[in-house]
Formats: C-alpha cells, structure tokens, sequence
C-alpha cells in the first residue's frame, strides 16, 4: 500500500494580515509565505506554509487560510507548533469554517476500481460522517458524495477526468483534483480546528477510508442512518477512535427531507424494454461467440463468474452460477435486480454490466489507463 501524503487547509480567525502573521511566524523559525489573495494554490518551493486571506466577502469571520505543503506523519510535530504558536498569538477556530484535508491518489488511476469501491464506502455512511461536520460548517460539504453511477462506470483515466471535471468541488468528497499534478482527493466533512490532535485523527481515519477502498471492493450498500452504532462501524475502519477526537462535535442532526427522498436508496440501472433485451442478448451471442469481438480475458471472465458464484441472487445450475435471477421473474420486472441472462455467455462481453453494479471493471487493454 502506498505511504500517501496529504496536505491540510486550517481557517481562523484572530488576524486579519496576512504579512504579518507571516512575519510573526518566520520570526520563530516556520518556512511561512503569504499571498494577499485567495488561490486555491499549494505553497510554492522552499516554504512549508502559506498563509492566504481567505475568499473575500464570504468569510469575514474567519479571514485567514493556512495551507501546509505536502507532508507525511514525519511534519506532525512542526504543524502541532505551528497551531500552538497561531493559538497563542491570538487566533480562534471559527466553526462556520471547515478543516479540509487532500489526500494524495495518484494509484487511483492504475486501477480504477478503487474510485468505486471509496465511493460506496462514502455513499454507504455519508449521512454518519455529516454528522461530523459542525452544522454551521455543513454548507461546504453537501450530503451527496459526486455521481456514484457515473464512477461505477469509469474505466479509464480520462473517464475519470471528464467525470471529475464535471463534478463541483463543493461536496465533502471532492474529486475535481484527480486531474491535478499531484492526483488528489479532498474531504471537507471536518469543522474547523487548531486542536493538532484532532486534526491528525481525522486525517488518520481520511487515509484510513482510502487505503481501504484501494484493497477492497467496498460492495454497493444502502444509506446507513446517522446513529451511534453507524459510527462505530464507520470508524471501525480506522481502527476505532482512540483518542475520542473524531466523536468529538457529533451530531445526530437529521438530514433534509429533500435528500432523504432523494437519496434513499442506492441509485438502480435504467431497465431497458423486454424487446429490447432480447435483442441486446441475441447481439452479444453473435458478437462474441460467432464474431468473437468484445470478448473480456480469461482473467476478467473469471473474476465476474466468481461473483456470480457468491450472489444471492444467481441460478445455480451443477453448482456453477447458471443464469441472473429466474428468468421469469427477472424479465417481467422492469427495474428489477437480475437480468435473466445466462451468466456464461453474459459474463463474456465486455459491453455487458451486473445489473447490481458488483462486477469488477475488465481488466484494461493495455495501454489503455
Ligand atoms: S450478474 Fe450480478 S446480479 Fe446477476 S448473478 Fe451475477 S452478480 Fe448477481
């Protein structure tokens, strides 16, 4: 797995100049620049922070951003003396601010799968981690994780880019810098802080939900509701919450009407007409048993039988997944769950897809990502 870096957005206020909080910091001893204006940049060569007036006119409570390079567990110890000394010069954590962390993605793109399994994971408990955001904080980061659908059908890197940049950044999951130098994925669940220990929790368990995702294939899974059990299992993935300091600022604050109605239940595939499906099912048999094109590998044929072979849902016929579902009931519904296809022959054509979404990507063409 690899040792990701992140990079960290602390808001507060207390200050209004930028240059000489900047002075003030140099002064003992932090690699501090500043810019008068609001950027969205990293920090450029040969200094550790940046200081930044933060968007004019949209937080006058909170006017000052400090933005930390790139960095690993190793900086801990500097940002924690960075925060002491802000706080003991005056500067306030104003909790209509979020704490945003960005953690670097770049094997993403080697196996796009993973986009998918950490968008599952999200969508499953996005209402738990909401409830983490203080609720003055939760205009920035929007229940409703980018286009889950629209993931699950990535394959490559530019499905991914075009995806992205076609997303806003005003979610608590924001993908729109997978296309950056640095790939990158930023969450901005957290309300603001200058508590080092809490931030650091909260950037362990950040990493924690993405080296996750990139070695399991989170399954597709309904909303959890917003309750302390949720949590528990939510942060079970990071090895619980030892410090207490993920918990802290909890809420059970319900979500909107207006989402949970829309939201509910995890997005279905649009169910094309039974004309249509006969049709479709006769043009993959020639397509890939006669022509022999649009063929998945051997490797890709095996893995969608083997998760055939564990669905609740597949025909068993000899043991080995036969059909999706009865073929009876599964043609007669219209939105339903299964195909009624005959899983050898389905799980051959690459253009076919597990109508519940649990099949793993092919493997790519090379060349291909
Ligand atoms: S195609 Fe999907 S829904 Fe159908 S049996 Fe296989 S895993 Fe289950």
């Amino acid at each position: 797995m690899p040792t990701r870096k992140t990079s960290h957005e602390f808001e507060f206020a207390g200050f209004a100049d930028p240059a000489r909080t900047c002075a003030v910091l140099r002064g003992a001893g932090f690699a501090v620049m500043h810019r008068d204006r609001y950027t969205r940049q990293p920090p450029e060569a040969g200094f550790d922070y940046c200081l930044e007036l933060d968007a004019p006119g949209r937080n006058a409570a909170h006017p000052l951003e400090l933005k930390t390079h790139w960095i690993g567990p190793e900086s801990w110890p500097d940002v924690e003396r960075l925060l002491d000394a802000l706080e003991r010069g005056g500067a306030t954590i104003d909790h209509r601010a979020a704490y945003h962390v960005r953690v670097e993605v770049p094997d993403y793109f080697d196996d796009p799968a993973r986009l998918l399994s950490l968008a599952r994971l999200v969508y499953q408990y996005e209402w738990v981690i909401y409830g983490l955001v203080h609720r003055e904080a939760a205009y920035m980061s929007s229940v409703q994780m980018p286009g889950l659908q629209r993931i699950s059908e990535c394959r490559t890197r530019e499905d991914f880019l075009n995806h992205a940049a076609n997303t806003t950044r005003a979610r608590g999951m924001n993908i729109t810098g997978l296309g950056a130098a640095i790939p990158h994925i930023e969450f901005r669940w957290r309300g603001g802080t200058l508590d080092p220990a809490e931030a650091q929790a909260w950037t362990n368990l950040m990493l924690a939900m993405v080296d996750y995702a990139a070695g399991t294939m989170h399954p597709q899974r309904p909303r959890e509701a917003n309750t302390p059990e949720a949590l528990d299992a939510f942060l079970s993935l990071a090895g619980g919450d030892p410090t207490g300091r993920i918990r802290k600022g909890h809420t059970i604050h319900p979500v909107s009407p207006r989402h949970r109605s829309r939201d509910i239940a995890p997005p279905k595939p649009a169910r094309p007409s039974l004309p249509a499906r006969i049709a479709a099912a006769g043009a993959s048999v020639v397509k890939t048993q006669v022509l022999r094109i649009d063929r998945v590998d051997d490797e890709s044929f095996a893995a969608r039988l083997a998760v055939c072979a564990a669905c609740p849902d597949a025909v068993l016929k000899d043991g080995k997944p036969h059909r999706c579902g009865p073929i009876y009931a599964a043609w007669k519904q219209e939105g339903g769950a299964t195909c009624g296809c005959l899983l050898e022959l389905k799980a051959r054509d690459k253009t076919q897809a597990c109508p519940q979404g649990k099949w793993p990507p092919p493997v790519p063409d090379e060349g291909r990502l």
